[in-house]
């Protein structure tokens, strides 16, 4: 089958529900793709901030064949060591008390909505069940977490969404705004990724949290794509300087392998109680045995790593032809760009070689955190050559 009959293919039998870009991943190493017939890539998209460590690491592999060839599926009726495990280093490394695994980011949001509305409910009763979301957030296409993006492009066909939610300006006054008395949660992201890559201002989100924890309202920070070390501290919210109630986390969490965690601070630990929530696949132990070697491995030093990285691509993209700005976090970037469609820009790269995703029409830059200089510098060139046209 060579590339355009695997195309037919995927054409004939896959729901479309993606615009693709034309190209096939095949195998890679770090962050160099490959496609079937020989053509590479750089890697500046980690498979959507997923692959955190690039494909093919050796110490991940090792730990996930390792659980593989004891056992790849227990369900969550049993213990397992790999859970228990992951779910300790999580807490450890972030002070939160307990955890909820599931497969993914939406998941993790789901749990986080009804972990918050319990909390209010055990505390205050029936009624107070309304949640704050930002403008041009993301968090899932789920029904309930399509119901907390706000943004109006995804709200149709699929009425009724989910009531009780509102959508603040992404400051302090715009959320105060929209909490009252039957609020029990504010729900955001620290760095707004699928709407552009836009990071909040620590002044208002350390507001935001000083006005949740007077009114007893939930503050949720959605770290699925800003976490693992994405933006160059563990969660985004450890460099805000904001001690959360809940966290959740998927996308890069077990660096290729479907896993989503829903992190529970001092407050909510105890709020979800047998019977509550579950999952068949959740915290399946090849993910987690895959999500403790990144997990393990994103110290101080890996840190420092990608601030460094950070700062070197941020220079570069910002004396590139046709860019107006460079926003985001740590590596994950935005570019905004002049006069240049962002899908035209993105395919363009793609034929000569670099991979780089979208965010409305700004580029996204989300390089595996282990992105080499040669890989950068490669990367880089390609960039360049594309936005000089
Ligand atoms: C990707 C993303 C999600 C949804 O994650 P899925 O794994 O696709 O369900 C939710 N929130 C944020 C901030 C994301 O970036």
């Amino acid at each position: 089958m060579d590339f355009k009959e695997l195309k037919e293919k995927d054409n004939a039998y896959i729901a479309g529900t993606y615009s693709r870009f034309s190209a096939e991943i095949y195998d890679g190493d770090g962050a160099t793709l490959r496609s079937e017939d020989g053509k590479t890539y750089i890697d500046f998209g980690s498979g959507i901030a997923v692959n955190s460590f690039g494909v093919n690491d050796k110490a991940w592999k090792e730990a996930v064949t390792a659980q593989i060839n004891k056992v790849q599926h227990a369900s969550n009726l049993y213990y397992t060591r790999p859970q228990a495990e992951l779910a300790e280093l999580l807490c450890k490394k972030t002070g939160a008390t307990k955890v909820f695994f599931s497969n993914s980011g939406a998941e993790a949001n789901e749990c986080a909505i009804k972990a918050a509305r319990k909390y209010s409910f055990d505390k205050y009763g029936e009624g107070r069940f309304h949640i704050v979301t930002l403008k041009n957030s993301f968090h899932g296409r789920t029904m309930a977490t399509l119901s907390a993006t706000g943004q109006d492009s995804l709200h149709k066909y699929f009425m009724p969404f989910l009531d009780g939610f509102s959508y603040a300006s992404p400051d302090f006054a715009g959320v105060k705004k929209e909490c009252g008395d039957g609020t029990c949660a504010v729900m955001l992201e620290l760095v707004q990724g699928e709407s552009g890559v836009n990071a909040l201002d620590p002044e208002e989100v350390k507001k935001i949290e000083k006005f949740c924890k007077e009114k007893d309202i939930l503050l949720v920070v959605d770290e699925v794509q800003t976490g693992n070390g994405r933006t160059g501290s563990l969660y985004a919210y450890m460099q805000y300087g904001i001690t959360p109630d809940i966290v959740t986390t998927a996308k890069g969490l077990a660096g290729g392998l479907p896993l989503g965690a829903t992190m529970f601070f001092e407050k909510t630990k105890n709020t979800l109680a047998a019977g509550d929530h579950g999952s068949t696949f959740g915290g399946n132990p090849v993910a987690c045995a895959g999500a403790a070697s990144i997990l393990s491995r994103i110290d101080k030093d890996l840190l420092l790593e990608v601030q460094g990285k950070s700062a070197y691509m941020r220079t570069h993209l910002g004396r590139m032809p046709n860019v107006l700005g460079v926003s985001g976090l740590g590596l994950m970037i935005g570019l905004e760009l002049k006069d240049k469609n962002a899908r035209e820009v993105a395919e363009k790269c793609l034929e000569k070689g670099l991979i780089v995703l979208t965010a409305k029409n700004r580029l996204r830059l989300l390089p595996p955190l282990t992105v080499s200089k040669g890989e950068m510098d490669e990367g880089l060139k390609i960039l360049n050559e594309v936005l000089s046209e």
